[in-house]
């Protein structure tokens, strides 16, 4: 591929994505490996590429996302009207800033969504997003989009070469611990589920996991926790695994968290930024390990950090995440508020990626209410104490805000109770580290019950206490 051949192949990737192909029947298809590695080459490069290359594609594909939107659907054509918003538009990328911020909220209504009017030209999915905090939202997603949105952005960094990796597409190489299969992985994974009775203390579930992932090389995909309490496991019962990589993702995760896991695991692991409404945002860089520093997938991802205002914050400031996505189009997603809190810092990365670093801070509600007003970053207190306690005698945890002057953090001990001094030295120091004059308590406990997907919170929030 030539460099104009390359754009052409990011700008359309899914508009390109054969009608033979479906996200069911991409394993071990060699005209799919045929078709999707040069992209996947194309894309890999892309991140090193300068901004005005980057511009030009994001630029064309929004261009693309808001000409389909007219024509497909009355109420954005009425939409972008009322915002003097022209799809064909030389700036297209400052004129879409015009449109205003949205939330879920916004897709509570049938008109939000913009579907083909040609019925058979593909497959239209619907996921839901997991609504724990919040009202639940449709996605209402196209067969290619299931099936590259999230391939698209997954082996970014260069731990597979193309060969490894065209290797891998022949075959199921992705290990979902904890859950069944995502339908973006399908092709390509198989699941292992857990829940309040199938669980990592069992010696018979984890002799069956260990006998799946010995017979074949697998990439461990895992909720941060879940990957944290099976690298203990896998400590205590002196297994090594054949693990090729671990992608985790979906929680908050302290930096000891990972090291640990990263050390236990002894493979690269990758911490992806990633939601149901907007696919993969970020996946963490290589250089900064475990600080949740993300680089942005820019050909699908427009980042803005924004104030109470919905005005743009300066580099380095912390404020509300807007992401516009541009390969999304039966589900907009256009200056969305996805709930989550960050800052864009000002440096230039070590690893050479052009797209700037992201930082992501937390969820908007993942927030510790104090007697005085003020708010504390739960993932804040999560590193505090994993800091002090050592994440290596820590099986699992939960923080829970019980009352307005209360937080309990829940236990599961690795190796052995943590004495009475120590729980009082570590209460008063984490305790005097959020100000506020909040009170903390250390509670041992055998176990932490789990979501219906097999997800432990690392935070419940006063408000989802006693639900
Ligand atoms: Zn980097």
């Amino acid at each position: 591929m030539d460099r104009q051949t390359k754009i052409d192949s990011i700008v359309s990737l899914m508009e390109d994505f054969p009608a033979a192909f479906n996200y069911l029947n991409l394993a071990g298809n060699r005209a799919f490996a045929d078709w999707f590695m040069p992209r996947l080459e194309a894309l890999r490069e892309f991140d090193f590429w300068e901004d005005d290359e980057l511009r030009v594609i994001q630029a064309r594909r929004l261009g693309n996302l808001l000409s389909y939107l007219k024509k497909t659907s009355p109420f954005w054509k009425e939409r972008l009207l009322a915002y003097g918003i022209n799809p064909r538009s030389a700036s297209i990328l400052e004129d879409i800033k015009r449109l205003p911020v949205i939330d879920r909220k916004f897709f509570t209504g049938k008109e939000a969504y913009a579907l083909p009017r040609d019925e058979s030209h593909s497959m239209i999915h619907t996921r839901y997003t997991s609504g724990t905090t919040d009202t639940s939202m449709a996605v209402l997603i196209s067969d290619p989009e299931m099936s590259l949105d999230i391939l698209s952005c997954l082996f970014r960094q260069p731990y597979f070469d193309l060969q490894k990796m065209r290797e891998l597409l022949g075959r199921k190489f992705f290990f979902f611990l904890g859950r069944t299969v995502l339908p973006h992985y399908a092709s390509f994974a198989r699941g292992f589920p857990l829940d309040n009775f199938t669980k990592l203390s069992d010696p018979n579930v984890r002799g069956e996991i260990y006998g799946i992932l010995k017979k074949e090389p697998q990439t461990l995909w895992a909720f941060s926790t879940v990957a944290a309490e099976f690298a203990h496991y896998l400590a205590q019962d002196g297994e090594s695994l054949p693990l090729l990589a671990a992608y985790t993702h979906s929680e908050s995760s302290p930096i000891d968290e990972r090291l640990f896991v990263r050390e236990k695991l002894n493979v690269p692991v990758v911490h992806l930024y990633v939601a149901c409404e907007t696919a993969i945002i970020g996946d963490e860089c290589t250089s900064h390990f475990g600080k949740g520093y993300y680089h942005i997938p820019r050909e699908r991802a427009l980042i803005e950090v924004l104030d109470g205002d919905n005005l743009p914050v300066k580099n380095n400031e912390e404020g509300k995440l807007v992401v516009t996505i541009l390969d999304r189009k039966i589900t907009p997603i256009l200056r969305y508020a996805n709930g989550d809190r960050g800052r864009i810092l000002s440096v230039s990365c070590d690893c050479g990626k052009k797209s700037p670093l992201f930082e992501m801070l937390g969820r908007e509600g993942d927030r510790i209410l104090l007697p005085d007003g003020e708010k504390f970053s739960a993932l804040l207190l999560a590193n505090n104490f994993l800091e002090i306690a050592n994440p290596k005698r820590i099986m699992a945890y939960q923080i829970r805000q019980e009352s307005p002057g209360n937080v309990s953090i829940y236990v599961v001990p690795a190796n052995g109770l943590f004495g009475n001094n120590e729980i009082a030295v570590m209460e008063s120091a984490l305790s005097a580290a959020m100000g506020g004059g909040i009170k903390i308590n250390i509670r041992h406990t055998d176990d932490i019950a789990r979501g219906a997907t097999g997800k432990l919170r690392f935070f419940m929030p006063l408000k989802l206490i006693g639900k």
